[in-house]
Order: C-alpha cells, then structure tokens, then sequence
C-alpha cells in the first residue's frame, strides 16, 4: 500500500506559509514563522506515538495515566535548513534525540551529496522523523533516508513544509513505506530545482545569505 502525504491545511499553517512565501518578508519573521508552523507540523507527525500506562499519585488518588511508550523519539535534520523545523518540534518535545545529516546539492546533476553525519544510538528501537522544510527533487530526502534505513531505525517518517509532487513522486517510488506530513503541495519544479511557486531557498531565507 503506498504510504501517505498528510497535508497539515490548519488556517494558522496556511496563513503562515503565505507569510513566508511573500519575498519582503524579513530573515528574523521567517525564522519566527517555520518555528510556529512546525510546531503545528510535528502536531500532526507525532500522532500516531505509541502510549503506555503508568501509575501515578494525584493529589487525590492514585491513576493510570498513559505516557509515550519506549525510547526517547529522534528528530533528524537535514542541514541546514532542516534546523528550522527541528527548532520547532524541540519545543513540542523537547526531550527528543537530535541527530544530523549534511547534504548538499551537486548545482549540475542536483544529486545530494553527503559531508557530515552525526546520530542517536539504538535507532532500531527509535521512531525517526526526518526534517527539510523543502522536498524538491527528492533527492536528499532519498539519500537521508536510506541512512536511516541501513541502521535499521524502527520508523521513519518526513516532515516538510512544502513538497512538489516531482518530490513526492520520487520519495513514494523509492520509499513507499515512508508517510509525508506537509503544509502544503505546490505545482511543480523550475529547472533549477526549485519549487513553483515556492518560497525561494529555505536556508538562505533563514539565515540570510545568498
Ligand atoms: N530547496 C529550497 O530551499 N528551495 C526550493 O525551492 C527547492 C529546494
């Protein structure tokens, strides 16, 4: 069964995006808004976590109360503009593991190309959920993906903010098991790569470089 694409469509993530898609909006507001946004994203990505029950005293009597099961998550960014996501789902959960993989892409075959790699132990007893605000080609996605699969992690999920469907496409044929939560699905790529109508390059809007 092909997995899924949940497209977060709140009016708050979809006023927010807008935001961030407008070119005069400035470096320290977008940073603010994929903070929100993410926050609304890793809402809807962290869903599905398996609970357990525990007992504990209340002020009034002992209760079951049910917890998050299991190892400690593991938010996974993909530099750099992956840390703008991670920022946010930190404060949805702040006692994740982080882990990072730097990929960039080669400007002429678009094909990423991976320079640093730092992880969490025990990934097969650890959910993954995988961070990039931008799935284009698909590519690093693919490339970060298959790391985490060849350490065996027990799942794995990815959280954009926009995805083309060239992405989508690409992402489901070589990972079909692997759902997609986006705020939203453009209409295409340009011939650079980048998505129409997009919002530019998510790390030079973040970080204000060019
Ligand atoms: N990466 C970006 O930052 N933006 C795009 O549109 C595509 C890839």
């Amino acid at each position: 069964m092909p997995a899924t694409v949940t497209i977060v469509d709140h009016p708050l993530v979809r006023h927010k995006l807008s935001l961030m898609r407008d070119q005069n909006t400035s470096t320290s507001k977008f940073r603010q808004l994929l903070r929100e946004i993410s926050l609304l994203l890793g809402y809807e990505a962290t869903r599905e976590l398996a609970l357990e029950e525990v007992e504990i005293d209340t002020p009034l009597e002992r209760a079951r109360v049910p917890v998050i099961a299991g190892k400690k998550l593991c938010l996974v960014s993909i530099l750099r503009a992956g840390n703008g996501i991670l920022d946010g789902l930190l404060d949805l959960v702040p006692s994740a593991r982080v882990g990072h993989i730097g990929l960039y892409r080669e400007p002429r075959t678009l094909q990423a190309v991976e320079y640093y790699l730092k992880l969490p132990d025990e990934l097969p007893e650890r959910d993954v959920i995988l961070v990039d605000p931008m799935l284009a080609t698909g590519n690093s996605a693919i490339a970060a993906i298959s790391r985490l699969v060849e350490l065996k992690a027990r799942s794995i999920k990815f959280v954009c903010l926009v995805a083309a469907p060239e992405g989508i496409a690409k992402l489901h044929q070589v990972f079909p098991d692997v759902p997609i939560v986006t705020a939203a699905v453009d209409r295409c790529l340009n011939d650079h790569g980048y998505i129409l109508p997009g919002l530019g390059d998510a790390g030079d809007r973040m970080f204000g470089t060019k």
